[in-house]
């Protein structure tokens, strides 16, 4: 089969691979139908994720079909039409039990990472029965791709974690996918006003369209003082971080209000600093989250019932092969207008 391969910081192919086997009871191979790069494979390809070693095959998003079941899979069968989660779980550790399935002690993070993954054309999913979720008949295979890694990851990480209630103020810094993920997600629960901050036109303007109340360019304007002069020196009552530097973490720190959440959901490579000469008085609260997808089943609900139009972060469209072309407009998605690229295979 054809996959593509991490080679090292900077070197990717589009090869020939060994098709994989069943090599536990639990596992299930997968026909990958549809995949898509995620802001984590380019910190793969610069170098970021140490766990990430030469010759593994890249991604964690997709949906397929089964091709082959091993003999304790008992949900899915051969031909059965499936999502593929981000996080694997094995559902029996007591990280599973407690619903933290991204700290599953035989799985969590590992497809795309420390197991081969899904931009290929097909890809062994281990603990299958917890790990896919069944596509009923009719359903729209594009707009489920976004429920494998950003629709829960925005709304468990931010919107979850930071406490967005109806009538609150809340800031989303940061308007890729998963910030965007977060904004439409962040609605389910009403709020007020959201803000929502990034360095890209294109991507503040998508965010209007997609119900942002308030958009601000941090590299024309002074965002904190805006924000504090619009929330009348209050400040938000959730600042959701969705980039992952310094910068945008001690933006959130400077607008939080009194009693406020700071959700992180960035992945982080340097230090932050932590300004508890402001902060200590203020009540706030700070999360951390690694994608558990425990409401990965809840959002399916509302995507099939289309009152989520997960479809719209969908910007680009082509065919597996043309991976490497995928890569390059995806990386330069300000340039591009990119948010989400579906490849089919
Ligand atoms: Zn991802
Ligand atoms: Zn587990």
């Amino acid at each position: 089969m054809k996959a593509l391969v991490y080679h090292g910081p900077g070197q990717k192919t589009w090869e020939e691979k060994p098709k994989p086997g069943i090599q536990q009871p639990s596992d299930a191979i997968v026909r990958i139908t549809k995949t898509t790069i995620c802001g984590t494979d380019l910190h793969i390809m610069k170098g970021d994720v140490a766990t990430v070693t030469p010759g593994r095959i890249l991604g964690h998003e997709g949906v397929g079909i089964i091709e082959e079941t091993g003999s304790a899979v008992t949900t899915f069968k051969k031909g059965d039409h499936v999502l593929i989660s981000c996080i694997t779980s094995c559902g029996k550790c007591d990280y599973c039990k407690k619903g933290m399935y991204s700290h599953c002690e035989k799985g969590g993070w590992i497809l795309g990472n420390l197991i081969d993954g899904t931009q290929a054309e097909f890809v062994r999913i281990p603990y299958a029965d917890n790990s896919l979720y069944p596509i009923p008949g009719g359903s729209d295979e594009e707009a489920l791709v976004m429920l494998s890694d950003i629709l829960p990851t925005g709304f468990e990480c931010g919107v979850l974690n930071g406490k967005v209630e109806p009538g609150s103020t809340i800031a989303i810094v940061g308007a890729g996918p998963v910030g965007l993920a977060a904004l439409l997600t962040a609605q389910f629960y009403s709020p007020a006003r959201i803000f929502l901050i990034d360095l890209d036109d294109n991507r503040l303007k998508v965010a209007a369209t997609f119900g942002a109340t308030d958009t601000f360019n941090s590299s024309k304007e002074n965002v904190a003082e805006r924000i504090m002069t619009l929330t009348g020196g209050r400040g938000v009552d959730t600042a959701i971080e969705a980039v992952g530097v310094p910068a945008t973490f001690q933006l959130c720190e400077s607008i939080i209000g009194p009693g406020g959440v700071i959700a992180n959901i960035g992945v982080h490579g340097k230090s932050v600093e932590l300004h508890l000469e402001e902060l200590w008085s203020k009540n706030i609260t700070i999360t951390t989250r690694l994608v558990d997808t425990v409401t990965t089943p809840m959002l399916f609900k509302t995507v099939q019932s289309q009152k989520l139009d997960a479809k719209k972060l969908i910007t680009h469209r082509f065919k597996l092969p043309q991976i490497l072309e995928a890569y390059d407009t995806f990386a330069n998605a300000g340039k591009e207008k990119a948010l989400k690229v579906i490849l089919e295979n």
